[in-house]
């Protein structure tokens, strides 16, 4: 069988990374898509674990190579999600995670929606948001009110995803997350129905 692909989206400082890393942890044949991105490197953060960090000059020629499903520019940097590790993935019948903002939703949502599962990912309220961010302590208050604000812009697109999650307790959080995750992946294609049908 093809694989499935889960999209979570949300703001920075919801606690997006957190829960995917338990996910990752608990799924078996599972793939997260590592982002390229331009935006310097967070303390804490490592090259090849949370992004691939390159520079506007790579980043635009792989634009021109076509090396990305989709791409968006986030907060004044840039984000892509290369294709061919995707396809590979579903090739092997993989759930592929991918962590992107509402634009990369979007395009992604054309491309692949027979097997597409969204999830939107938030706080309980925008004041809990900024404090989690100014307890993370890796932005200055000029990012964090720049996060904010693209918060409140992504907030006003919920109704574009499948599914909302509120990241108030943590395993509450992540258990709905599991049962989402668990869900999507009996999302089959047209092919592996065909498939199926002419077996049965
Ligand atoms: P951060 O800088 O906090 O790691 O990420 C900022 C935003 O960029 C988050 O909303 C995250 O989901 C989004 N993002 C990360 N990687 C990608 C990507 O490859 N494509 C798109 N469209 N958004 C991404």
């Amino acid at each position: 069988m093809y694989g499935n692909i889960v999209i979570i989206s949300g703001p920075s400082g919801c606690g997006k990374s957190s829960l995917i890393t338990e996910i990752l942890r608990e799924e078996k044949d599972v793939y997260f898509s590592l982002s390229s991105t331009t935006r310097e490197i967070r303390e804490g953060e490592a090259e090849g674990i949370n992004y691939h960090y390159i520079t506007k000059e790579q980043f635009k020629q792989e634009i021109g190579e076509n090396a990305f499903l989709e791409w968006a520019e986030v907060h004044g940097n840039y984000y892509g999600t290369s294709l061919k590790p995707i396809y590979k993935a579903l090739q092997e019948g993989k759930l592929v995670i991918l962590d992107i903002d509402v634009q990369g939703h979007q395009i992604v949502k054309k491309k692949f929606s027979r097997i597409l599962t969204s999830i939107f990912l938030t706080t309980p309220s925008k004041n809990e948001l900024q404090k989690r961010l100014q307890n993370r302590g890796t932005d200055g208050e000029e990012t964090i009110q720049r996060r904010l604000k693209n918060a409140i812009i992504e907030m006003d697109r919920i109704d574009e995803y499948d599914y909302l999650i509120v990241n108030d307790d943590f395993t509450i959080a992540l258990q709905q997350l599991r049962t989402v995750i668990k869900t999507s992946r009996l999302k089959p294609t047209l092919e592996d129905i065909k498939h199926f049908v002419a077996q049965w």
